[in-house]
This record gives structure tokens, C-alpha cells and sequence, in this order.
């Protein structure tokens, strides 16, 4: 699939500032394993907030792939930052997310949750996934209990992940 060329394109990362460790090494080990989860366990339910519609995990990792305000550069270290969340009214919004290997929370603008939705429709159009937003203003983001995403990062041989508490912590700050 290719990438989505979003216009206008996204300014680079910058800085957040929510800073979560143990939330980032989450996020990195998902990436690192991206290949094997989305061939194993496209199906599984993310924690989300709870008023996001059902969101498979496939769906977040072709956002990872797909779409130019879903990933980049680490300011702080040039490795690749991901989204985790998003957020918008009509002609403003943000999108969030953490280095996969430095774990430097990051942010950008967004002009609209309109841009959010075509970005998620256009990243995983052609597959079975999706990432569905509903309302305007709107938004999605990891939270709640991420005991199933540690799961399968065990399933699929992945080391050194975080302590599902910690995590379970990020997520309700988050
Ligand atoms: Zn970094």
C-alpha cells in the first residue's frame, strides 16, 4: 500500500509533553514487531478511549506505515515516532505520539479532524482494518488496560517490555 501524501504535508515532530516511559517501550516493542503482529494478531481489539469505536490493531500499525502525519523522525534522536493519538475540532487538531526508540514523547498540528479522517480512511483503504471516527469535534487514542497488547508482544518473542501496571498507568493519564 502505498504512503499517503497528505496536502498540506505534515510539519516535523516536535517535542511533547507528556512524557511515559514505560507507555513509549510499549509503543516501541509494538513497532519492532509490527511485521509479525499484523500477520498473527491483525484482529485484536486496542485499548482505546471508550468512546472510540472498536479499533483493531492492524488498523494503528498501517497508520504506522501509511500515513505521513502518523510517523517521522524523532527530534531528539531521528528514529521513527508514531501516533498514539489524535485529536480535532472543525479546522484545528494534534496528533501524538512516542519515538519507538528513544520514547520522546512527540506532537504535531493538524488541520482538522476532517484530515485525521481521510488520513485513517486513505492509510488503510484496500483492507479488511480501519480506524473510524465518528464525531467532529472528535478524537481516539490508546488508554484503558493494555494486558492483551503485552500478550501478544509475549506471543510474538518480543523482550524487555514494560510492566503491564506502568502501562496501565500511562494509559489512564494519557
Ligand atoms: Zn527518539
Amino acid at each position: 500500500m502505498p504512503l499517503v501524501h497528505s496536502s498540506p504535508p505534515p510539519e516535523p515532530w516536535r517535542v511533547g509533553d507528556r512524557r511515559s516511559p514505560a507507555l513509549a517501550r510499549l509503543v516501541g516493542a509494538l513497532y519492532r514487531h509490527r511485521e509479525d503482529l499484523l500477520r498473527i494478531y491483525p484482529n485484536v481489539v486496542l485499548p482505546t478511549d471508550p468512546g472510540n469505536a472498536p479499533t483493531p490493531l492492524a488498523a494503528l500499525l498501517l497508520l504506522w506505515a501509511n500515513w505521513d502525519y502518523g510517523m517521522g523522525l524523532c527530534p531528539a534522536c531521528r528514529g521513527a515516532a508514531v501516533v498514539t493519538s489524535f485529536s480535532g475540532v472543525l479546522s484545528a487538531g494534534s496528533v501524538g505520539g512516542f519515538c519507538t526508540e528513544c520514547g520522546m514523547p512527540v506532537a504535531r498540528f493538524i488541520g482538522g479532524i476532517g484530515r485525521v479522517r481521510t488520513g485513517c480512511r486513505e492509510a488503510t483503504a484496500g483492507t479488511p482494518w480501519a480506524i473510524r471516527i465518528t464525531t467532529t469535534p472528535g478524537g481516539w487514542r490508546l488508554a484503558g488496560d493494555p494486558q492483551i497488547l503485552i500478550a501478544v508482544l509475549q506471543e510474538v518473542g518480543a523482550s524487555g517490555l514494560p510492566d503491564t501496571a506502568a502501562v496501565a498507568a500511562a494509559l489512564r493519564r494519557s
